[in-house]
């Protein structure tokens, strides 16, 4: 199970890179697993073209490295990951990155919200992506960062730092919700900038939630 979660990491935190989202070896990719707890994360300062299984650490909850390859550490913001697994025990996998416009969002401490439909998505209890306060990374401020906006969203921003998606089934999902992020973010951005910064109208949390597959469409009985 911990080699398949690895190959399936790795091959993440390299899309990641390819498409842009995650530049100079920055972000972090981790998933659970199920039966021992354990975590399996990307290691610090390792291009991710290069990453292999034997690179990816493993970690249990507490921090408790299990297996690394000597000389190659954990991503130095695992703490993050961990606690939001102790504080959502539903999630599977987190994926951190520093993809631009949602750092830009980031950097101005500003929520972003829910601008088109597909926000549903991101599971936004309030309507937008909150902020976390900042943390210096790689610290316990930042790990308790998250503790509270990880309660009400799957996708946060980290003040002054980065994006962050976190996903009950799998890291591809969890990625799927980084993407989502900073596409909306995207969005957000272009509508500010020909409004001249006039908040465009915005989905309400309960409009968020009604969405279901048309019942107009019918199958074959
Ligand atoms: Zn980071």
């Amino acid at each position: 199970m911990l080699e398949e979660l690895k190959k399936r990491v790795i091959a993440i935190a390299q899309s990641a890179q390819r498409d842009g989202l995650c530049k100079h070896k920055s972000g972090n990719f981790s998933m659970r697993d199920p039966e021992t707890n354990y975590v399996v994360i990307t290691p610090s300062g390792v291009d991710r073209e290069l990453l292999t299984p034997e690179d990816m650490a493993v970690i249990d909850l507490d921090a408790n490295v299990i297996e690394y390859r000597k000389g190659i550490r954990p991503s130095s913001e695992v703490l993050m990951h961990l606690m939001i697994y102790k504080t959502r025990p539903a999630v599977m996998a987190v994926a951190h990155t520093h993809s631009m416009y949602a750092s830009v969002f980031a950097v101005l401490g500003k929520e972003i919200p829910a601008v088109v439909y597909e926000a549903m998505v991101l599971g936004l209890k309030t309507g937008v992506i909150p902020v976390a306060p900042y943390g210096r990374p790689g610290s316990m401020e930042l790990a308790e960062s998250v503790i509270e906006p990880v309660k009400i969203s799957d996708a946060l921003l980290l003040a002054r730092h980065g994006a962050l998606a976190v996903d009950e089934k799998d890291i591809e999902s969890a990625y799927l919700k980084a993407n989502y992020i900073e596409e909306f973010a995207e969005i957000y951005y272009h509508v500010l900038t020909v409004t001249k910064g006039t908040e465009p109208p915005v989905f309400g949390p309960e409009e968020l939630r009604a969405w279901g597959y048309p019942e107009e469409i019918k199958f074959p009985q």
